[in-house]
């Protein structure tokens, strides 16, 4: 086991070196590739499993303090490329077991079958797994602003006057998730300008990179799903819909309609957005950990998590995206 929950503490450098580890241990089926620099020069990670010619994008970790779905893309991650490895032992052994029944031969073949559509799916599909687009706000939320090593940032960062803890934003104090250059985006200020952040120009290349069937944003905030695009047609929202009730029945998440799309007021430019208006290609938003969560994130909400969205991906491997 290379990503351990046990583990209380779970750094940026955690993340790394997991990366690599994985990499190292299934490197027929993962790569790591270093997609960006975060603008206090940490490396925004993505980990493709998988060898299909076929791209579904995984995100998260672009609000600081959301510190649960990083570990937990990572575990999925090393999940997945442990049922591919196993399945041609797991395979062996229940033909011998065939040959020799016993009570427990059902299991074994749920097991075989499982590890079997694992196998297919990442024949078929490359899962690009970004666990942490912003690895400096995730750093300042929990260790404040010694975590950042820039003084004009740092300083910067000396004068918030709220609990770290809270921090959802990048080094600079931006929100990725109001940065993108979409039909809502407003500016915030006179020198405000969408895409103006490494961590936004790192997700907008990967974007544009591969050919993505369909990109699902991890947040935490209330075990839902968002899906409603009013910037999109109606059969681009019946796609959604279908695909977040899909995802509702996997997770037990609420869906989130129409009305919700947006806050009153919010200055627009989230990934999912942009997403949706280039790429006319489904994304939606899955927010985990429970709505009334404080921060920081109890990092017991990794294994219910963990169990709550594990499935996301086989479930979207069924859909033919
Ligand atoms: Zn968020």
């Amino acid at each position: 086991m290379i990503v351990d929950f046990s583990q209380e503490e779970y750094l940026y450098e955690d993340l790394i070196s997991g990366a690599d580890a994985l990499a190292k241990k299934y490197s027929n089926i993962i790569k790591h590739v270093t997609i960006g620099r975060s603008h206090d020069n940490r490396d925004i990670v993505m980990l493709r499993l998988g060898v299909g010619r076929r791209y579904i994008l995984f995100c998260a970790g672009v609000h600081g303090r959301e510190t649960i779905n990083p570990i937990v893309l990572m575990k999925i991650t090393e999940f997945y490329a442990n049922q591919y490895e196993q399945f041609k032992i797991v395979k062996e052994k229940f033909d011998q077991k065939l040959s020799n029944p016993s009570s427990n031969i059902e299991k074994n073949y749920d097991n075989m079958i499982f590890g079997k559509c694992i196998y297919e799916l990442l024949q078929t599909y490359t899962i690009l797994m970004i666990p942490l687009l912003n690895p400096d706000g995730y750093m300042i939320s929990l260790y404040g602003h010694g975590a950042i090593s820039r003084p004009d940032l740092q300083k910067k960062l000396k004068r918030y006057k709220h609990n770290f803890s809270e921090w959802k934003y990048n080094g600079r104090g931006i929100d990725i998730n109001r940065n993108f250059p979409c039909r809502s985006w407003k500016p915030k200020g006179a020198s405000d300008y969408a895409a103006s952040e490494n961590e936004t120009k790192a997700l907008i290349q990967v974007f544009h990179q591969y050919r993505i069937r369909c990109f699902l944003d991890f947040h935490s905030r209330g075990k839902s799903i968002y899906y409603y695009r009013n910037s999109m047609t109606k059969d681009y929202n019946e796609k959604q819909l279908y695909i977040a009730k899909r995802l509702k029945n996997i997770t037990n998440y609420e869906l989130y309609d129409s009305e919700n799309e947006i806050d009153y007021g919010d200055s627009g430019g989230n990934t999912v957005h942009y997403f949706s208006e280039h790429f006319n290609k489904p994304a939606l938003t899955i927010e985990t950990v429970d709505e009334n969560a404080i921060f920081p994130l109890d990092y017991n909400y990794r294994l219910s998590t963990y169990e709550e969205i594990k499935l996301i991906l086989f479930e979207l491997g069924g859909l033919s995206l």
